[in-house]
């Protein structure tokens, strides 16, 4: 009897210990680096970080061309370092705002630096394009936890980049809204027992234009989202519906899903950011106003939660949620998305630097809106594919993808 007492007394000391130490854990000041904080996920980051110092420190901040911005975030939130991703915009810029604190590391080697410091607990990829994938690397490989919010990377080598995290034992938190609304509805329920995903879409600022339109539509007609504030790259995506196809690609790495799982849904409010469906055909949403504050905050407090500084959902008032199925005619990227994705090995690199340089390329009115699909999709079939392509192999082919759509634009 008395042993059974004894060994009582020993659990509850050991369960006490494990929650004295789960809640200094928890408690403890997340340091936060982020990369790309001169952008719309970037800003929206420091919000959230603004709104609750007692549990985020953001120790490193990282920019390209807006310098003057950087030291502005710089001088507010007192990180140790600061990243000039560009020498170029580096060695032109007048830095005497940046404050005295702050080391400045130049180029992608500071970004591999700052990733990998010990006291760095969280970074944030917001850098736009295949140009995070170098940081979510190194910050992979250096074991930290990722709030990802740079889908590029994992269209481009979801399969490399899944197998680092598992080896480094790194986390990586979506930081998408569709993807974070997938991976919260999923806690509900055990993995295998996942069904689908249904990934909703706004369907952008043409969802109701006739194909005659939409060969018409102007730069800034594409840059104005009408639910999300966003970067011009992904705006422009949005209204292609690239984004979707990229999604689904990054749904298929992050959540290690078979391409026929993952559907996608009109949802012109974007309250309800996605659908996982289970086995006994339940399904779980995730709702709240389009505002990426939420899921940022989100991938940031992981497991926990706590106050957000964005909008709430009222839903006393009247509300309308409407959902369609996406027409694949007038917006071929969906059913460009599901190929990748089902395909995998180095289509998904092709598919990204191919969109990343018809983006560009329509943005300086080189390209008209409806040539940038049909760019992709020659970029595409021209490639040589490989199943199991190196990372080396994946970098020269977001190179050359790009150099062809050039080569497809001047013909
Ligand atoms: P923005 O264009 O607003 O910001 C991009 C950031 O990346 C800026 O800080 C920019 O620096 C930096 N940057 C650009 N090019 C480079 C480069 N070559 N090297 C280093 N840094 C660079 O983009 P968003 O914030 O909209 O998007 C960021 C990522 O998040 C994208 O991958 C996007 O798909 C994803 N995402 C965005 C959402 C959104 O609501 N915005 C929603 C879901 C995902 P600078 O401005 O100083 O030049
Ligand atoms: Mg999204």
């Amino acid at each position: 009897m008395w042993q059974k007492t004894f060994e009582v007394s020993k659990t509850l000391k050991v369960w006490s210990q494990l929650k004295v130490n789960f809640v200094s854990m928890s408690d403890r000041v997340r340091n936060i680096a982020i990369l790309g904080s001169t952008g719309s996920i970037g800003r929206s980051t420091l919000d959230v970080v603004a709104a609750s110092p007692e549990r985020f420190r953001v120790i490193g901040l990282t920019a390209r061309s807006r310098l003057a911005q950087l030291c502005d975030q710089a001088n507010q939130f007192r990180p140790h370092w600061i990243v000039a991703a560009d020498a170029a915009h580096a060695s032109g810029f007048e830095w005497s705002e940046k404050p005295s604190g702050a080391e400045l590391l130049l180029g992608t080697d500071g970004i591999r630096s700052l990733v990998s410091r010990a006291e760095v607990d969280i970074v944030v990829a917001a850098i736009v394009g295949s140009a995070g994938l170098t940081g979510t690397w190194a910050a992979l490989e250096a074991g930290k936890t990722v709030a990802l919010a740079n889908k590029e990377t994992l269209v481009m080598a979801g399969r490399q980049v899944m197998r680092l995290a598992e080896d480094r034992g790194a986390k990586i938190l979506p930081v998408d809204s569709e993807h974070s609304a997938v991976f919260q509805a999923m806690e509900a329920g055990r993995r295998r027992d996942v069904k689908r995903v249904i990934l909703t879409a706004s369907g952008g600022p043409f969802r109701r234009h006739t194909s005659a339109q939409l060969a018409q539509v102007s730069v800034d007609e594409a840059l104005a989202h009408p639910t999300w504030e966003m970067g011009p790259k992904i705006t422009v995506d949005s209204a292609t519906m690239m984004n979707k196809a990229l999604e689904i690609i990054e749904a298929r790495w992050l959540f290690n899903l078979e391409p026929d799982q993952i559907d996608v849904v009109v949802h012109p409010q974007s309250i309800v950011h996605s659908f996982v469906e289970f086995c006994d055909g339940s399904v779980l949403a995730q709702l709240s106003p389009p505002d990426m504050k939420l899921p940022i905050q989100y991938a940031l407090t992981y497991p926990e939660r706590c106050e957000c500084p964005s909008p709430k959902l009222d839903l006393a008032a009247a509300m309308r949620l409407e959902f369609e199925p996406p027409d694949l005619d007038r917006f071929p990227a969906i059913g460009l998305g599901h190929e990748v994705a089902r395909v995998g090995g180095t289509a998904g690199a092709v598919l990204n630097a191919a969109n990343e340089a018809a983006v560009g390329g329509f943005l300086e009115g080189h390209l008209s809106f409806t040539e940038i699909v049909p760019a992709c999709r020659s970029v595409l079939d021209n490639h040589h594919f490989d199943d199991n392509p190196t990372l080396e192999r994946l970098i020269e082919l977001d190179a050359w993808a790009r150099e062809e759509v050039t080569r497809w634009v001047c013909t």
